[in-house]
């Protein structure tokens, strides 16, 4: 499909009770192509009233839903993930016209979204309690698992499609219906699932989708309505600290995946290859915008400059454009914001003593462009050792001992994920074990998986997605005492 059919043949309204609708007063908001900074399109611009009417539907369908077979719900994923498979062509263009990532990486998200479909498809009937004897012997002891009830769901426009079905598989599985509010930025992915759900046969209610410009105000009388049973979150830390404190008055299960600050270790006895093939998945993989993106590399003195000539070789050899393109590697950033926040970070490590090996500016011309840059002698004082940098940037830390090098790991209120490069099996248990992170992957440079139980610890949040460990946070475990 062209361009402009990708974008028409998604509906740009409310999805409400299975019913796609207009914002209250025909209201809408602009969704804009990060590469030229126009209007793509618009879509609906939802209200507080809207927002209710979206929680109405999930109340009312929940009964019902929970009461749905395991495998029939299992059946509904597993045919959503049938769809979005023999789409991910179309889903792949609409996502980097939105979003501005490039062809390959959308296809690739879509992949990984699409997984948590199949993989929960699975799960839906692996659902089980326990029985068992009282210590003393006198009664019977049996636990039952329940869906939560309505969820409601905020997503992040880092990853449109992943970041929501992460969400929407495990609770489809469990039994809860959902109000999802996908990034005001990237809303047309989620339109365009709400679509496929729907020819997959979901049945009305249990999916609803509030796309919105004012999004605190509609978000806040849904997390303080008492009919919600669970939020679920992912995006920046700040945000999600002050959902935290609403959800406190109904009580409801949280779940906050947050930012991340990744260390990407390299030990003397790495394989450097190896290690750079790493750091240009765990840098480079959607433009570096990625709550899992290495933010810090801390390279082991003896190898630090082979390992920073090598990348810098890579990542400024890398192709820069419009990400429509099938041979371009690196878009634009999602927006000025972006933009303006990376170049201040990397001006601001430049000041405090680094040099660029590659990049160190942005791009003239149209669109929110920054070059793949690495930057050597970064001092711990600079702003980018403590905050996410959220774009294509490779700052360069070295390191003499194992316990140095750990410890500049850690120094971060951030816990999501590590990265660390060794041959010597002793050292990678070891370092795991210290690393105060949810994740870490040795000597490879992607930890997401839908089998893996996705999460941090720290700043970066609490719950896990994916996994077994994934379908939990939409249950709840009754206990039903019996005396014989
Ligand atoms: P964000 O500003 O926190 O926004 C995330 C979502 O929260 C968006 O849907 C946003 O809506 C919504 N939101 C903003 N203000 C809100 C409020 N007052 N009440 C309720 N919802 C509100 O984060 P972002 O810039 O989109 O995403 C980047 C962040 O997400 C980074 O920190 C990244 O590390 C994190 N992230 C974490 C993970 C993980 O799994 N740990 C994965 C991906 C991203 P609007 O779009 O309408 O503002």
């Amino acid at each position: 499909m062209s361009e402009k059919s990708v974008v028409d043949n998604v509906s740009k309204q409310l999805f409400i009770g299975g019913q796609w609708r207009d914002a209250e007063g025909g209201k809408t908001l602009d969704v804009e192509d990060p590469s030229t900074g126009r209007v793509l399109t618009k879509v609906a611009d939802a209200s507080v009233a809207d927002g209710k009417s979206a929680l109405d539907a999930a109340v009312a369908a929940q009964e019902s839903w929970a009461a749905t077979p395991p495998r029939d719900r299992g059946e509904i994923l597993r045919k959503a993930f049938e769809l979005i498979t023999d789409r991910a062509d179309d889903l792949a263009m609409l996502m980097t016209l939105e979003m501005g990532k490039p062809l390959k990486e959308s296809k690739t998200e879509i992949a990984y979204a699409s997984e948590f479909f199949r993989w929960f498809a699975e799960e839906a009937v692996r659902i089980s309690g326990r029985f068992s004897m009282a210590p003393n012997g006198a009664t019977r002891l049996l636990t039952m698992k329940q869906p939560v009830g309505p969820c409601l769901m905020i997503t992040p426009w880092n990853f449109p499609l992943a970041m929501g079905t992460r969400k929407i598989g495990p609770a489809i599985a469990a039994g809860c219906t959902m109000v999802i509010k996908p990034a005001s930025l990237t809303p047309l992915s989620m339109l365009a699932l709400g679509g496929i759900l729907t020819e997959a046969g979901l049945p009305d209610g249990v999916l609803n989708i509030v796309t919105t410009s004012t999004t605190g105000k509609i978000m806040e009388p849904l997390i303080r309505d008492p009919r919600l049973r669970k939020l679920t979150f992912t995006g920046s830390t700040e945000v999600g600290r002050m959902l935290i404190g609403q959800s406190a008055e109904g009580l409801l299960r949280v779940s906050m995946e947050l930012g991340g600050n990744a260390p990407f270790l390299v030990f003397a006895d790495a394989d450097i290859d190896k290690a750079v093939d790493g750091a240009m998945l765990a840098k480079m993989r959607n433009i570096g915008e990625a709550c899992t993106a290495a933010n810090r590399f801390i390279i082991h003195e003896s190898v630090a400059e082979e390992f920073s000539t090598k990348l810098a070789t890579r990542m400024g050899a890398m192709k820069i454009g419009r990400g429509t393109d099938e041979d371009i590697e690196v878009g634009p950033l999602v927006e000025a914001k972006q933009l303006d926040k990376v170049a201040q970070l990397v001006d601001d490590a430049i000041a405090k003593g680094a040099t660029a090996l590659t990049g160190g500016k942005a791009l003239d011309g149209d669109g929110y462009f920054y070059p793949p840059t690495v930057l050597t002698g970064v001092s711990e004082d600079a702003t980018m050792f403590r905050e996410e940098i959220f774009g294509p940037v490779a700052p360069i830390y070295t390191f003499t001992t194992d316990d140095e090098g750990i410890a500049m790991a850690n120094n971060t209120e951030f816990g999501l994920v590590a990265y660390a490069f060794t041959k010597e099996f002793s050292r990678a248990i070891t370092v795991s074990e210290k690393l105060q992170t949810g994740m870490v992957g040795i000597n490879q440079g992607v930890v997401s998986n839908p089998a893996a139980p996705f999460g941090g610890v720290k700043s970066s949040g609490f719950g896990r997605e994916g996994g077994s460990e994934g379908i939990e946070e939409y249950l709840e475990t009754k206990y039903v005492g019996l005396a014989l």
